[in-house]
């Protein structure tokens, strides 16, 4: 059975995308089957693994709002061997509105899921910046949370709200849910303040923190142009070393090294 995790922090530009390409990327060169389900209108995870938003048929939409859909139908390869994805379309976007009076409609993702859970090691959603209707599919969806945060003055504003939305789903629609970890990124070596959002990350979260930080790297903000992973974009680079061993360390963590 494959383990689910969204990637989530309701704050905007946090590294969540960044770090979902990357890390399914990386697990996924090391055999691991992967799936990406992007559920952010945006469609920022399917257009930086390569994927054609305007060309593509089916997509996460079709698995929340087209009614008998069938979830495997949404699945495609991507350039990366065993990382298939999910794309999102701008359609998404009204899908909130859609399902508003749809019963059941917080747990329609894990019910599709639950189809497609046993043909991958990992699956991961790469959430939106809001706490909506998808965010709220994507919590009830899944195993764990794993939370990017930006090593910024104000990294833990709205960390408060984020655990508190985490608290209310596992209340009231995924009891199990857990946190996976939490991944410091953008860390600018240069700067103290850098160092001093690590140290208060650390205080907040303790254990769930992982050891590797994911340095401030150009590279990194200019692979998902050419639609790949840092890993087939520029595997010398720094952000390319940081997500490998981000991804053995998650394996670590995982007790799978
Ligand atoms: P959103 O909330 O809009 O979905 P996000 O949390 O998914 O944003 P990203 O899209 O991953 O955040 O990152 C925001 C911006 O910062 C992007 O332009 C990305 O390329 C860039 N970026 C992310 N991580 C790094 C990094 N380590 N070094 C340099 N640039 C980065
Ligand atoms: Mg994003």
């Amino acid at each position: 059975m494959g383990k689910t995790i969204a990637i989530f922090n309701q704050k905007g530009g946090v590294g969540k995308t960044t770090t979902n390409i990357n890390l399914a990327a990386c697990l996924a060169l090391k055999g691991k089957k992967v799936l990406v389900l992007d559920i952010d209108p945006q469609g920022n995870t399917t257009s930086g693994l390569g994927v054609d938003k305007r060309a593509m048929q089916t997509s996460t939409y079709d698995i929340l709002a087209t009614p008998n859909f069938n979830i495997k139908d949404a699945i495609q390869k991507t350039r990366t061997k065993n990382l298939d994805l999910i794309p999102a379309s701008t359609a998404l976007a009204g899908a909130e509105v859609e399902l508003v009076n749809v019963k059941g409609r917080e747990k329609i993702l894990k019910k599709a899921i639950a189809k497609v859970k046993d043909k991958y090691d990992y699956i991961f959603i790469d959430c939106p910046p809001s706490l909506g209707l998808l965010t709220i599919n994507s919590l009830t969806a899944v195993d764990a949370v794993l939370i990017p945060i930006q090593c910024e003055f104000y990294a833990l504003e709205g960390v408060a709200q984020l655990i508190s939305t985490i608290s209310i789903v596992k209340k009231n629609l995924n009891a199990d849910l857990k946190i996976q970890g939490v991944i410091l990124s953008m860390f600018d070596g240069r700067t103290n303040l850098s160092a001093q959002v690590v140290e208060e990350v650390k205080k907040y979260f303790g254990k769930k923190v992982y050891k590797t930080i994911i340095p401030r790297n150009i590279r990194l903000a200019e692979a998902p142009s050419y639609g790949m992973s840092i890993a087939e974009y520029d595997p010398k680079s720094k952000g390319a070393e940081a997500y490998r061993d981000f991804a053995e360390e998650f394996l670590e963590v995982e007790g799978e090294l």
